[in-house]
């Protein structure tokens, strides 16, 4: 048995930190909580600090954290509450931590989840903003630090899964072909085109197969979520945009394949339920029971499979465009992406704009290479005026 490993759960409120703590407490013989950071719902922070009593809370500012630290201690606690952007960082990275679950939403999570890998931790990977906007920069810092990095969203945990051990020594060395990335296609998979301009945000978080967060819920109806999704699997195997073909399984059963050059094609099938990828990238290379149910194949009885819609789905060619364009583009993709799902969620936009909106962005600023971090953070930055220019403009 191996000793007890120490884990930081950034983005502990979230629909993936919950799935996590959720497995931790699974098997408290094996994991113990070192940090949980949250940015709101801090009373359910508090609760999770109650149950897996951490030895560090990290929350967004001073007056929270004062809050938050008074009840702690009222409840006998002895955990220390942090505050502020850096401090994340700091439980990301500290010296005492064996695991980090990076499961931030969006760009706010690259500081800590780069903090991680230049420290050498276990990077479980949820969080793919980040490694979309840095990509090489991102690969070479878990490379210096002597990172392990693993796949947390559920079509790279598969293809992981299907792949062979060594596939870092390249894919067509490996003798795969392609790698097959499934999408469900999200709410509006079906929905009349000229009907898309009246969804409201209920209906585009009201996924069919998983229970999300709310931005990437959108991302799923747009299909920006697979588009961010190809980006991820080009870093993290080795790929190029032409390697990957996306699949739309609305069944969400199938979670990713690997096409090999004999014929033989691997696949990874399971429950959507993120405890799946979670306990496999926690216990990796053992397995460990998380709490999902069997697989009923009687039940599921077909699986269905489709070309995407690039004219239903615009988002899906913005991102392969921008990953075949490289440097800034897929950071400037997603940071106008992110004003546009803010936007959307905030009904200051309508459905479709949320394409209109990154396509305008990408077409303002030319993508220029990426050298270091603070060039990733100014073509944020720029994309993100460009995207709130257009709505106020609008
Ligand atoms: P969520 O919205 O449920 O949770 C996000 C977490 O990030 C919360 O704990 C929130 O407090 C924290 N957070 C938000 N803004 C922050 C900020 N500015 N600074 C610090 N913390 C902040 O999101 P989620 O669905 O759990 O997704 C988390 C990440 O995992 C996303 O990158 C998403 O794409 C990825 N992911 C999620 C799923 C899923 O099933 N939910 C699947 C695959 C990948
Ligand atoms: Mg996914």
């Amino acid at each position: 048995m191996t000793a007890v490993q120490h884990i930081t759960v950034l983005g502990a409120t979230g629909s993936i930190g919950l799935s996590t703590l959720d497995v931790i407490a699974r098997h408290p013989d094996r994991y113990q909580v070192f940090a949980l950071t949250g940015f709101s719902r801090i009373a359910e922070l508090e609760a999770l600090c109650v149950k897996h009593k951490p030895r560090y809370a990290v929350v967004p500012d001073a007056v929270v954290a004062h809050q938050l630290q008074v009840s702690l201690r009222a409840a006998g606690l002895v955990t220390e509450v942090l505050h502020g952007a850096q401090s994340l960082c700091e439980v990301a990275a500290h010296a005492d931590v064996d695991v980090v679950m990076a499961a931030i939403v969006g760009a706010a999570g690259l500081p800590p989840t780069l903090a991680a890998a230049e420290a050498g931790k276990k990077v479980l990977l949820a969080n793919k903003e980040a490694l979309v906007m840095s990509g090489a920069l991102f690969m070479q810092a878990v490379k210096r630090g002597g990172a392990v990095l693993l796949p947390i969203d559920s079509e790279h945990n598969a293809i992981f899964q299907c792949l062979p051990g060594d596939y870092a020594r390249g894919l067509q060395q490996v003798g795969v072909r392609r790698v097959l990335l499934t999408a469900s296609g999200g709410p509006f998979r079906e929905m009349p085109l000229d009907q898309l301009h009246a969804v409201t945000p209920e209906q585009a978080c009201a996924h069919p197969n998983w229970s999300m967060g709310r931005k990437i819920s959108v991302d799923s109806a747009s299909m920006m979520n697979k588009g961010l999704e190809l980006i991820e699997a080009c870093w993290l195997f080795d790929a190029s945009p032409a390697q990957i073909e996306v699949v739309v399984h609305p069944q969400s059963v199938i979670h990713s394949l690997v096409d090999y050059v004999d014929g033989s094609v691997l696949a990874q099938l399971g429950n959507p339920d993120m405890r799946t990828p979670i306990s496999h990238a926690l216990a990796w290379p053992e397995r460990i029971d998380s709490g999902v149910a069997p697989l009923d194949l009687f039940a599921i009885a077909r699986l269905d499979f489709q070309v995407p819609d690039e004219q239903r789905f615009p988002c899906l060619r913005l991102a392969r465009e921008a990953a075949q364009a490289g440097g800034t583009a897929p950071a400037m993709l997603n940071a106008a992406n992110e004003v546009a799902v803010a936007a959307f969620l905030e009904r200051r936009i309508r459905f479709p704009e949320i394409a209109s909106i990154i396509e305008h962005v990408l077409q303002a600023e030319p993508a220029v290479a990426l050298e270091c971090l603070d060039t990733v953070l100014v073509a944020d930055g720029q994309a993100r005026n460009l995207a709130e220019r257009w709505l106020a403009q609008r």
